[in-house]
C-alpha cells in the first residue's frame, strides 16, 4: 500500500476517532441533562402534589401545582381509576399507575445519552417510578407517586419537543461529521503530499541516474535542512563516491585493454611475417620467436596482475596463518638475483621474524620489490635488502642505487598503471601494477608501505607488517 494512503488512514483514522469521541460525549452529555432535566420537574411537582390533602386536590389545584414547571398532573384512586387530571393530561387516555410502578423504567431516551451518568442531582425519593409511554407516535414521559392517603399521584410531560430537538442535533451531529470526516482525509492527503513530495523528487532522480547511468546528476537539496534534507545530503555523497568508483572502474579497463593490445599485436605482426615470408633466415626467426615470447611472457604477467586486482576489488581475503617472513624474503632475495643483470643484490640485517599471513602474496610482494629495484637500477649498481624486527612490527627494506623518482611522481606511484616518465625509458614493458598490487597486500597484512626517493640516486622502499594477531 502507498506510503500517502497508510499515512491517510492513520492520520485521518484517528483524527476521525477523535471527532467522534468528543462529538459523542459532547452529545451524549448536552442530551442526558436535558431528559434529566424533564425528570427533575415531574419529581418536583409529585412531591409537590402529595403534600397536600388529597381532599383538596381538585383539577384546578393540580393545573397550579403543574403550571410552574409546565407538567401535567393526574390523581388516581387506590384501585387505579382517574379521579382528577389536568386539562392537557385529560386528552390522553389515562394509564395504569400500578403497572408502571411494577415496571420503573430507567431513563430509556436515548441509547447514546443513556452511557453517560446524569450530571443533575436527582431530588430524593424513594416510593416513586418512571416510565415511558407513546400515544399517536407521541411519547410522554411518566412519572408516578403513591401517596400515604391511598391513590397515586402522576406527573406528564410530553417528549415532543424535546425528541425534535435531539433529532436535529444527531442530524447537525452527523453532517459536522461528514465535514469533519472529509477534511480530515482532505487535510491529511494534503500534508502527506507535501511531505512525501522530496522523496518523489528523489526518487525520480534516482530513477534516472539508474536508467541514464549519468552519475554526475545531483538529487536537489530541499530547502529546509530536516531529515529528508539529511537524506538527500547523503545520497549525494554516495552518487559522488558511485561516480568516482565507476570512472576508476572505466579508466582501469581503458588501461587494461590497452596495455592487453600492445604485446598482442607484437605477437600478431611476428606471426604474420611468418606467414608471409617462407625464407627467413634462421638469426630472424630466432629473434621473432624470442619477441613472440617475450611478449606471451609479458601477457601472461599482466593477466595475472589483472586478476590479482580483480580478486582484490571483489573484497576476497588473503589466508592467514603464522609465516616466517625471513625465509619468505630469504627466497625472493635469491629469485631476485636470477633477475639482476649486472646489479649486486646484497642481504644487510637480517632478523628472524614469525608473522601472520599469506605466505604466496608476501613473496610476491618481495619479488615486485626487488624487480623495480633492479629495472630502475643501471648495471654496475646495488640493492640491498633488510629485514628488521622491531617491538611490534616486522620491517623489510628494500634500497637502491638507481634512477630515483622525481619528487612530483612520488604520490601517484602506487596508483594502478602509473609509471614515473624516466621509468618508460628505462624499461618500455612494465605495466604500472607492480606497486599497487603490493600496496594491496601489506594492507591485506594490515601493514604500511612508504617510499623515499632522490631523483638519480636511489629508491628506498620500507614495508611495516604488524606482528601480532591479524
Ligand atoms: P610493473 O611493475 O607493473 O611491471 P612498473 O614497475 O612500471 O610496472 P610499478 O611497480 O607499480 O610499475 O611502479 C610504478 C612506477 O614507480 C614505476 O613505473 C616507476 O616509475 C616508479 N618506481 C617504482 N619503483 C622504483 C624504483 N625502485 N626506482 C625508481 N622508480 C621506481
Ligand atoms: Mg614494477
Amino acid at each position: 500500500m502507498p506510503l500517502r494512503i497508510r499515512f491517510v488512514l492513520w492520520y485521518g483514522g484517528l483524527f476521525v476517532v477523535i471527532l467522534f469521541v468528543v462529538m459523542g460525549l459532547s452529545y451524549a452529555f448536552h442530551v442526558r441533562s436535558h431528559y434529566d432535566a424533564l425528570d427533575h420537574a415531574l419529581i418536583t411537582s409529585a412531591d409537590h402534589a402529595a403534600n397536600e390533602p388529597i381532599s383538596e386536590l381538585d383539577s384546578p389545584r393540580l393545573e397550579r401545582i403543574g403550571a410552574d414547571l409546565e407538567v401535567s398532573l393526574r390523581l388516581y384512586d387506590a384501585n387505579g381509576t382517574l379521579l382528577e387530571t389536568t386539562a392537557k393530561a385529560g386528552e390522553f387516555s389515562p394509564s395504569s399507575p400500578q403497572a408502571i410502578l411494577a415496571v420503573p423504567a430507567k431513563p430509556p431516551f436515548d441509547p447514546i445519552a443513556n452511557l453517560v451518568p446524569s450530571i443533575l442531582e436527582r431530588p430524593h425519593t424513594t416510593e416513586g417510578a418512571f416510565g415511558v409511554i407513546s400515544d399517536g407516535g407521541r411519547r410522554w414521559r411518566i412519572y408516578v407517586l403513591p401517596l400515604k392517603q391511598d391513590g397515586y399521584i402522576e406527573v406528564l410531560v410530553s417528549l415532543d419537543a424535546l425528541d425534535r430537538a435531539v433529532r436535529a442535533l444527531r442530524i447537525v451531529m452527523a453532517v459536522l461529521g461528514l465535514i469533519g470526516l472529509a477534511a480530515a482525509v482532505l487535510g491529511s492527503w494534503a500534508v502527506a503530499s507535501r511531505a512525501l513530495l522530496p522523496i518523489t523528487v528523489v526518487d525520480k532522480t534516482a530513477r534516472s541516474i539508474a536508467l541514464s547511468r549519468n552519475f554526475s546528476q545531483r538529487v536537489p537539496l530541499p530547502a529546509r535542512h530536516d531529515e529528508l534534507g539529511h537524506l538527500a545530503e547523503t545520497l549525494n555523497e554516495m552518487l559522488a563516491s558511485l561516480q568516482a568508483a565507476y570512472y576508476a572502474q572505466q579508466r582501469f579497463v581503458a588501461d587494461a585493454s590497452h596495455e592487453l593490445r600492445a604485446p598482442l599485436t607484437i605477437i600478431q605482426g611476428n606471426l604474420e611475417l611468418f606467414a608471409r615470408h617462407q625464407n627467413i633466415s634462421e638469426g630472424e626467426r630466432q629473434e621473432m620467436l624470442s619477441e613472440i615470447q617475450k611478449e606471451t611472457v609479458r601477457l601472461s604477467r599482466l593477466v595475472a596482475d589483472l586478476l590479482t586486482l580483480a580478486r582484490a576489488d571483489s573484497g576476497t581475503g588473503l589466508r592467514q596463518y603464522p609465516v616466517e617472513l625471513d625465509a619468505i624474503v630469504l627466497t625472493a632475495f635469491r629469485e631476485g638475483n636470477q633477475l639482476a643483470h649486472g646489479q649486486t643484490l646484497v642481504l644487510d640485517t637480517f632478523e628472524p621474524v614469525q608473522i601472520i599471513g599469506d605466505e604466496d602474496r608476501l613473496k610476491q610482494l618481495m619479488l615486485i620489490l626487488l624487480d623495480n629495484a633492479i629495472k630502475y637500477t643501471a648495471s654496475g649498481g646495488q640493492v640491498r635488502v633488510e629485514l628488521h624486527r622491531k617491538a611490534n612490527t616486522a620491517e623489510i627494506v628494500v634500497q637502491d642505487t638507481g634512477i630515483g623518482i622525481p619528487a612530483e611522481a612520488l604520490p601517484h606511484i602506487f596508483d594502478r598503471f602509473y609509471r614515473a616518465d624516466p621509468a618508460r625509458s628505462h624499461d618500455p614493458g612494465g605495466t604500472g601494477l607492480g606497486l599497487s598490487i603490493a600496496r594491496w597486500i601489506t594492507e591485506q597484512h594490515k601493514g604500511r608501505i612508504a617510499v623515499t626517493s632522490t631523483l638519480g640516486e636511489g629508491t628506498a622502499i620500507r614495508v611495516f607488517l604488524p606482528i601480532g594477531q591479524l
